[in-house]
């Protein structure tokens, strides 16, 4: 199991990649710890990295890819991993997936964790912090009148909102995301590894959802399918990025959502659709040829044209 989950800024991402590190015992893989961690460690990369942000400058690529393959090389990570926070952008998935398959570990599965763009923006803009504990609250979901204050400290003292939560920042981080890492859906769709769930609502219920949908056979079809997709590369690809990069609205998120939903039934659903399509087909051939007056019969070449080139779009479809 080597898994990306991506997702918007207060999609849960966290709370869920945690869990899942709990179900399937497979350790996170997140780069803001690496770093820490490397720079913390003294090992070459991290002073390199120290170096950087010392600078005031972001950390590249390839120290961060750097960091995470001498992390695949521990023991604890021999039967898969969930990567946390990379890739952001195309060129990191890119160069990802370079490393992975040179290492013979691509990736098994990404799922994306599909929020409105209006509930992500309530979600980290309600995100209220405890300055003693730590804590992180939301005043969405706390009683209604309850004080902003943090019940697990004595004293009770009030919470605040951390800079980088207010409304302003939430949605230039969220501006962000959608610019860079979105089309990272497309990317990973068009090698039919993506899965989407809809990560709104009960926490337990999506932990429930994105393990069914890791477990599932499906995954293993979208791992055979990946396989077809990069013999057949350059169409697939073409087609889905202006979807990807259209996604800028809430409406828009949302018909993504539904085409994701769609896609997935659409792969269940094609071979069923394809043995239907075979028998209407050889059922609209026989009834023109048994009944249809003169004019009908010479449209039938037509419909036949038609028939053969719905039939060749199918297996696009499959993707
Ligand atoms: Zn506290």
């Amino acid at each position: 199991m080597r898994i990306v989950l991506l997702g918007a800024p207060g999609s849960g991402k966290g709370t869920q990649s945690q869990r899942l590190v709990q179900r399937f015992g497979i350790p996170q893989i997140s780069t803001g710890d690496l770093l820490r961690s490397a720079v913390a460690r003294g090992t070459p990369l991290g002073i390199k990295a120290r170096a950087v942000m010392e600078a005031g400058k972001l950390v590249d690529d390839a120290t961060v890819l750097g960091m995470i393959e001498e992390r695949l090389a521990e023991p604890d990570v021999a039967r898969g991993f969930i990567l946390d926070g990379f890739p952001r952008n195309i060129a990191q998935a890119e160069a990802l997936d370079r490393m992975l398959t040179a290492l013979g570990k691509p990736l098994t599965a990404v799922v994306q964790m599909d929020v409105p763009y209006a509930e992500l923006t309530r979600r980290i803009a309600g995100r209220r912090s405890c300055q003693n504990c730590g804590r992180v609250y939301n005043i969405y979901s706390m009683p209604v009148g309850a004080a902003l204050v943090c019940p697990n400290c004595p004293g009770n003292p009030p919470l605040f909102q951390r800079p980088d939560d207010n409304e302003a920042t939430v949605v230039e981080r969220l501006k962000v995301y959608e610019a860079q890492t979105r089309p990272l859906v497309g990317y990973y769709g068009g090698q039919g590894l993506l899965q989407s769930i809809d990560a709104q609502g009960d926490v337990d219920a999506i932990t429930a959802l994105l393990v069914g949908v890791l477990s599932s056979p499906a995954g293993e079809k979208a791992r055979s399918v990946a396989g077809a997709t990069k013999r057949a590369k350059s169409r697939p690809a073409a087609k889905k990025k202006p979807g990807a990069k259209a996604g800028k609205s809430a409406r828009s998120k949302v018909a993504g959502k539904a085409k994701a939903k769609a896609k997935t039934k659409a792969k269940t659903k094609a071979k069923a659709k394809t043995k239907a399509k075979t028998k209407a087909k050889a059922k609209a051939k026989s009834r023109a040829r048994n009944t249809a007056p003169k004019s009908a019969r010479k449209a039938a070449p037509v419909t036949r044209r038609a028939a053969a080139r719905k039939k060749k779009k199918a297996p696009a479809r499959k993707k």
